[in-house]
């Protein structure tokens, strides 16, 4: 197996992924628990969680890469949940290395892109203003689609079953948002984006879409985030060789 310095591939996710991008990010991006000084095995996750945690020394990873990571503003206290959590990593000696906005929002490897790229929707420009940053990713399908059709096709890209609100409005102009992220409905109203997919339900866009006559595609928030941690895995593997595994712990949510 082919072996890389901890530090070495630290520096170049916090540079490939553009963490100084988005200061302002609640996630603590970047390394957030150091575990061996080499790595091999690389494992990929969308939450940082016990379950993860255990499969990932299991499966003899020694670096996990995660969306959403353990640190968020900052530890106040390693108890209870903290401490089971890290007390895993730290006995398996696994590092954590967390990519939070940078990751939904990257042109090449972000959720928002990779998404456009598995629903064949050719990509227009960053929409869906989030912390300062443009997050969202907005396209246009080759030609129209009902949202029914338009629905199956993100089920099957995404090994989901997405919730939809439509009003009879035909799929062209497709915006994405992975996630919450509902609120990007109106920059998506201002722009002429006719169909709006995000990650999670929430009941207060469903009048708003009514209103704004934007067609509403949930596709779980599970679901529309592992599409990024599976690209960075695709980049390690191509660019230093490394072993890459993704493990699948799926909310359904
Ligand atoms: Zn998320």
């Amino acid at each position: 197996m082919k072996r890389i310095p901890l530090k070495q591939l630290v520096s170049f996710l916090d540079r490939e992924l553009r963490l100084s991008e988005f200061p302002d990010d609640e996630s603590a991006n970047g390394l957030q628990v150091e575990g061996a000084g080499q790595v091999g095995k690389v494992g990929l996750a969308v939450d940082a969680c016990d379950y993860v945690f255990r499969e990932a020394a299991e499966q003899k990873t020694d670096i996990l890469l995660v969306h959403h990571g353990l640190i968020w503003g900052g530890i106040r206290s390693v108890t209870g949940v903290m401490k089971k959590r890290i007390k895993t990593l730290l006995d398996a000696d696994i590092s954590l290395y967390a990519c939070h906005l940078p990751l939904d929002w990257h042109p090449e490897h972000g959720n928002n892109s990779m998404i456009l790229k598995a629903l064949s929707i050719k990509r227009l420009g960053e929409f869906g203003e989030y912390h300062g940053k443009r997050i969202g990713c907005r396209g246009r399908l080759s030609g129209d689609l009902s949202l029914k059709e338009f629905a199956l096709r993100v089920d099957k890209a995404l090994n989901t079953k997405a919730v939809t609100i439509g009003l009879g409005k035909k799929v062209r102009n497709v915006g994405v948002v992975s996630g919450g992220g509902w609120s990007a409905i109106y920059d998506a109203e201002k722009l002429g984006i006719d169909t709006l997919l995000i990650g999670e339900p929430a009941h207060s866009a469903y009048t708003l879409a009514e209103e704004m006559q934007v067609n509403l595609v949930f596709a779980g928030h599970y679901a529309t985030e592992t599409l990024g941690v599976r690209a960075v895995g695709d980049l390690l593997r191509g660019r230093f060789g490394l072993d890459i595994a993704f493990i699948d712990h799926p909310t359904g949510l």
